[in-house]
């Protein structure tokens, strides 16, 4: 089998949301690089890029009024303001994935997720939290991607996106890292072997014939 991991007939969406700072987005990347037939979807924003960041590996940046276009030309499956600026996950990037039969992670926020959920996407909704508050602040401020004010803000969302996560299908504790890694490992590889994605493996043993 050449899609070595996406053996089902469809790439499967898994939607990863956490507050900022809990690690989705280094468990998305680990996902990405580690588990055969899993790639992370490339999201557009208004945000600036951080020195670390990549145009086309991180995000696509663009500006606020190109981003408003694409919200007008119906691009996106999902957008959102957060923080202060837009974030968007294009129709393209979720069709390409699922032509080429890969599961996608999408790494969006909350907000995101409810839109998604609104559309009767069939995706798998994954919470990720991490294992205190006090921790998440230490993470937030170890990674030196934000002032005191914004780590702040990040802080005073993280409750409101904590109390979405109950409409998620499962939650990571972002405790250990490797611990985490398993669980969404876990977590894809069940996905995976859910009846109604194995179809296509059922029929070619069964060849049609009824049982
Ligand atoms: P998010 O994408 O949710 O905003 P990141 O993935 O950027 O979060 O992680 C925030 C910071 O915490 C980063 O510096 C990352 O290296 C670190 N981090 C992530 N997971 C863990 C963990 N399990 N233990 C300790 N530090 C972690
Ligand atoms: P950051 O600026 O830290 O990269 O991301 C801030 C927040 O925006 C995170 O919660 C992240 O998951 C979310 N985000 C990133 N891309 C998207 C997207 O395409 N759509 C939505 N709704 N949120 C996103």
């Amino acid at each position: 089998m050449d899609n070595k991991g996406a053996v089902h007939g469809r790439g499967i969406l898994f939607i990863l949301s956490a507050p900022s700072g809990a690690g989705k987005s280094t468990l998305a990347k680990w996902a990405a690089e580690n588990i055969p037939g899993v790639r992370q979807s490339l999201s557009y924003t208004t945000r600036m890029k951080r020195p670390d960041e990549v145009d086309g590996q991180h995000y696509r940046f663009t500006s606020a009024a190109r981003f408003r276009e694409m919200i007008a030309e119906d691009k996106f499956i999902e957008w959102a303001e957060v923080h202060g600026k837009y974030y968007g996950t294009t129709w393209d990037a979720v069709d390409e994935a699922q032509e080429r039969r890969q599961d996608l992670l999408l790494v969006i926020d909350v907000q995101g997720a409810v839109k998604l959920r609104e559309r009767k996407l069939d995706g798998v909704f994954i919470f990720v939290m991490p294992p205190s508050l006090e921790e998440l602040k230490r993470r937030l401020l170890d990674r030196g991607t934000e002032t005191a004010e914004t780590v702040q803000g990040r802080l005073d969302a993280a409750w409101a996106e904590i109390s979405e996560s109950s409409h998620y299908d499962y939650l990571v504790i972002n405790d250990t890292l490797e611990e985490a890694q398993k669980e969404l490992e876990y977590i894809i590889h069940a996905e995976r072997c859910r009846m109604k994605r194995r179809r296509l493996e059922f029929d070619d043993f069964t060849m049609g014939q009824p049982l």
